[in-house]
């Protein structure tokens, strides 16, 4: 179907309050630096119109205008406007479905209006937001606030990473511990955590960073590892890094042997922490002291199940700092899409905020 001209894409009413030349509905072909909702503030009254969010996801979800139905493909689709629901015309199907449907947003009984501010407030977070906190600023339970923080972390996770280093920009690697104090955990978790990892309680996690080459600033990607020898540590490298890449490590003994695939040189820590002015990890540092902030202060104890998430949503905010909020709030958002996880995944080690 095509949308009628009163709920076509990036259509507003006329009567809403903040319907004004300064505050224009999002569109996708504009830049959205000046238009649409800057603060907080302004999202939270500009989203509580469920027809701008309905409008907002209808013009990411089908661009063209153009929507089939999504259980029998047929192209002949009806809206109807006081629910904002889609009905599939075809006599044997009658399928009726919302923007939701293929989305993070999708079987949420919560309305568009507060999971826009649900993906606002995450993403802009810059230490991270507590479920607790999260379901006192949208008045939902927890629970519920919890399922929301695991969903829209979905959606910041990056899709693709291309191998970096390859555009003459250093990449500095290093890797840091995290993870709550192994006394203060459940008997079990703590058996399954110095067990499997050998550092008491700790999760390895490590850390590539691409120096900005003038064009840009630089950017992270981290993953959790086994441990630190070369064995876990060499094929992250090999498959991140552009070979020829220049490397900057600390002198670990597990980076031992990255050369000649790769232009590697270290810093001893217990010399010093920089080295001929370059050779150094504090990009890293820089991202670690974050991620432990964010993790210590906002998360409590997040468990290695979940640990992973946590890492996409620091490493999104981190990759696109020096945009505004509104810039970050756009860029996750065509992510909802495509991207789903029940309940039912997230549950069995919820022990965390
Ligand atoms: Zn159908």
């Amino acid at each position: 179907m095509r949308f009628p001209d009163c709920c076509a894409p990036g259509t507003n009413s006329g009567n809403y309050i903040l319907d004004s030349s300064k505050l224009k509905p999002y569109n996708s072909d504009m830049n959205t630096k000046d238009i649409g909702p800057q603060s907080l503030l302004e999202a939270v009254r500009y989203y509580s119109n469920l027809d701008v969010c309905h409008n907002y996801m209808a013009k990411l979800k089908w661009p063209n205008g153009i929507l089939t139905c999504p259980k029998c493909g047929a192209a002949n689709v009806g809206f109807i406007q006081s629910r904002r629901m889609y009905q599939c015309k075809s006599q044997e199907c009658r399928k009726q479905f919302s923007v939701k449907v293929g989305t993070i947003f999708e079987d949420s009984p919560l309305g568009l209006d507060k999971w826009f501010v649900a993906v606002w407030c995450i993403t802009n977070a810059k230490n991270g937001i507590s479920s607790c906190e999260l379901a006192r600023a949208l008045k939902v339970t927890q629970k519920s606030a919890w399922f929301m923080l695991h969903r829209v972390r979905l959606a910041m996770k990056t899709k693709t990473f291309n191998r970096i280093g390859g555009n003459g920009a250093p990449v500095e690697i290093d890797e840091t511990y995290v993870g709550g104090l192994a006394e203060h955990m459940h008997k079990k978790q703590r058996a399954i955590r110095i067990t499997s990892n050998g550092v008491a309680g700790k999760t390895a996690i490590m850390g590539l960073l691409e120096r900005h080459n003038g064009k840009k600033h630089s950017t992270v990607r981290a993953q959790i590892v086994p441990n630190r020898q070369a064995a876990s540590l060499h094929p992250v490298i090999h498959k991140h890094v552009e070979p020829g890449a220049t490397i900057y490590t600390d002198s670990l003994a597990g980076y031992r042997g990255l050369n000649p695939t790769f232009d590697h040189d270290f810093v001893d820590h217990a010399e010093s922490y920089v080295r001929n002015g370059v050779i150094h990890t504090n990009g890293l540092e820089n991202f670690w002291a974050i991620l432990k902030r964010a993790l210590r202060g906002t998360y409590i104890r997040p468990t290695p199940k979940h640990l992973f998430r946590y890492l996409d949503e620091q490493i999104l905010r981190f990759n696109e700092r020096k945009g505004t909020d509104a810039q970050r709030f756009h860029f996750v958002m065509p992510n909802t899409l495509g991207r789903r996880i029940m309940y039912k995944e997230l549950i069995g080690t919820v022990f965390e905020h």
